[in-house]
């Protein structure tokens, strides 16, 4: 173990996956210091976060981010970083990162039999769905999502089986049930274009969109499609108020105010600019505003400034208590250990991937769309079942 301090560790109480070899013995996360060997492999790596992360902190998370890119290797292994990931996964870890579909679409294509999955629990399913063949890790298994425990699957057979000539539009963050059971699935980025096309594609005014109801009253703010949905919401982007973007306005006249399609209509219409994660990191590296504010989730912030230095940053933060759940250490840990696997039920997993599919079968925009934040707020009824 060139240059780390460590003792031999107690054997690990976590059985490795079945038919996987045992892994070599690494050091408690403890045990891993920050020496003149971890500092030579990984200090360069500090300049892309110097910004965000103080030299304070540097030294805890330096050893970890080695022993984590050395552990990568060893495993043949990809770290998928979600862009609500802290600065220190997204930037030194991560392999693959942007939003969960893109995470999971790219690492299908990655040459490497093992993904960790740096984000929640439906992340890591719509991993394994695309990759059916390959190890999916989650370094905590309690990281899961508002959204996505909002509805089950047996709920979704009961939508079905009330309005059986209306499509179901499944919002990505949902579970690989919840998935297998609609027709379509559909991103914060091409909600729109979903619902139109599966609209004209059954010959109907009327679809169903699940489970965000703040997503789907946006959408239907931006389309002619009638629209119904359920009652779940993220617990992040929730939270926001008109009245918190109307006083962000006012103290900082001089910023671009960004927010994503899952907060509140109200709130939407008080930004300049809404759109996915996706969208608004292009905005930012497109206009390059002097001042941006971004609505979201904390860590985006952090991780598109440390892309724009030029663009600076105020942050009204809401964070994500399921995303916070992955750490350096959890990561380490899943793949020290090859623990937290996660599996998907082969005949879910390929209703799942069908539904997927039918999203990414449409033609592809050049760049994420964006809503108009300038459109009247739209009344969208919950299903009833
Ligand atoms: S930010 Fe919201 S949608 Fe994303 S994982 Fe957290 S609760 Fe779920």
């Amino acid at each position: 173990m060139d240059g780390m301090n460590w003792t031999p560790a107690p054997a690990n109480d976590t059985e490795p996956s079945p038919g996987r070899a045992a892994p070599a013995r690494w050091p408690e996360a403890s045990e891993l210091v920050y020496d003149d060997a971890v500092k030579a492999r990984v200090d360069h790596l500090y300049e892309r976060v110097k910004d965000v992360i103080t030299p304070m902190e540097w030294p805890a998370y330096a050893p970890l981010i080695d022993a984590i890119n050395r552990l990568k290797k060893e495993r043949g292994a990809t770290i998928l970083a979600h862009n609500y990931m802290t600065p220190e996964i997204f930037n030194c870890v991560g392999d693959i990162t942007g939003d969960s579909l893109r995470l999971a679409q790219v690492a299908a294509e990655a040459e490497e039999d093992v993904i960790v999955q740096a984000g929640v629990h439906f992340m890591a399913e719509t991993a394994k769905i695309l990759s059916p063949h390959k190890t999916v890790l989650i370094p905590d298994l309690r990281a899961g999502c508002s959204l996505a425990s909002s509805i089950t699957g047996e709920d979704v057979r009961r939508i079905k089986a009330a309005y059986p000539d209306y499509p179901i539009v499944t919002y990505v963050n949902t579970s690989a049930e919840v998935k297998a059971y609609s027709d379509i699935c559909c991103t914060s980025s091409n909600a729109v274009q979903v619902v139109e096309a599966i609209a004209r594609e059954w010959d109907v005014d009327t679809v169903i969109m699940i489970p965000d109801e703040y997503l789907a009253k946006n959408v239907a703010a931006q389309t002619d499609v009638r629209i119904l949905t359920w009652k779940g919401a993220c617990e992040v982007h929730e939270q926001f108020t008109a009245e918190d973007i109307k006083q962000l306005r006012e103290a900082h006249p001089d910023a671009v105010i960004l927010t994503h399609p899952e907060c509140p209509p109200d709130v939407m219409a008080e930004a300049d600019f809404a759109g996915s994660t996706g969208a608004m990191a292009a905005y930012v590296k497109e206009k390059h505003p002097a001042k941006a504010i971004l609505i979201t989730e904390c860590s985006m912030s952090d991780n598109v400034s440390v892309e724009n230095p030029q663009t600076a940053f105020v942050k009204p933060c809401n964070l994500c208590p399921h995303m916070k759940r992955i750490t350096l250490q959890g990561i380490y840990e899943a793949l020290r250990d090859m623990k937290h696997e996660v599996d998907v039920d082969p005949e879910i997993a390929e209703k799942a991937r069908a539904s997927l599919q039918a999203m990414l079968d449409l033609p592809k925009p050049d760049k994420p769309a964006h809503f108009d934040t300038h459109r009247d707020i739209i009344d969208v009824p919950y299903v009833a079942v």
